[in-house]
């Protein structure tokens, strides 16, 4: 597995870099955007982990290169714990997860990991809480029985199930159902549908456990 760590703090590289080593995955340094841009365009890397605030140029932009030129491959953003913007914008641009710095290096492996079965596992089913979702046959059962979703419900369930343990905000969605809807989603619809998924999935749609609302950025999806 070939990652790509992007990042100018070099007393992060030098320990991040031989904690990857040992884990037995091949790193590729940069620590600028231009170098960032350079190892894309050159190698294939499996995930990119990719600091906001470079020397030269921003993660962003090395977020935004690697969405067109390698679609499939996740990428983690390292972000300063206290910047919500940074983390809100990073997950909008397609970032599969983010870790707020200083982190435990434990937690960082682990959420590689996770990224990359993911990946692996797009077409593997999922759960949330008592909630099954196997996208081989479209189908959703709960507690054994089988759940009949709208295709946009179900799109939204597929996502939120994918996205456990992590913060998913209103663009993510959209971006996640704008082709079932073949148009711009509002957010007074996102509203309704995300209601109506509630009123299916959750035990108690009115306290719901596994599609939290997180005031101002989104959800978190619990189970
Ligand atoms: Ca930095």
């Amino acid at each position: 597995m070939r990652i790509l760590l992007v990042e100018d703090d070099k007393a992060i590289v030098a320990t991040l870099g031989d904690l990857l080593r040992e884990e037995g995955y091949d790193v590729t340094c940069a620590s600028t955007q231009d170098s960032a841009l350079a190892a894309l365009e050159a190698d294939r890397f499996d995930l990119a982990l990719l600091d906001v605030g470079l020397p030269q140029g921003n993660g962003f932009a090395v977020c935004a290169a690697a969405r067109s030129s390698a679609p499939d491959m996740p990428v983690i953003f390292l972000t300063a714990s206290d910047d919500e913007y940074s983390t809100v914008a990073g997950l909008d641009m397609g970032a599969v997860d983010y870790i707020a710095k200083p982190f435990r290096p434990r937690e960082l492996l682990s959420r590689i990991r996770a990224a990359l079965r993911a990946r692996q596992g797009a077409a593997s089913s999922v759960t949330l809480g008592d909630v099954t979702v196997d996208p081989a046959t479209g189908t959703v059962r709960k507690g054994g029985a089988e759940l009949f979703l709208s295709a946009l419900e179900y799109r939204l369930l597929l996502f939120f199930a994918q996205h456990k343990g992590r913060l998913v905000t209103r663009e993510m969605l959209r971006d996640a159902i704008w082709d079932t809807a073949g148009e711009y989603v509002s957010d007074n619809s996102l509203n309704v549908y995300i209601k109506r998924l509630r009123e299916k999935v959750e035990a108690d749609p009115a306290e719901p456990q596994l599609i939290v609302t997180v005031r101002g950025l989104g959800y978190r999806v619990e189970g």
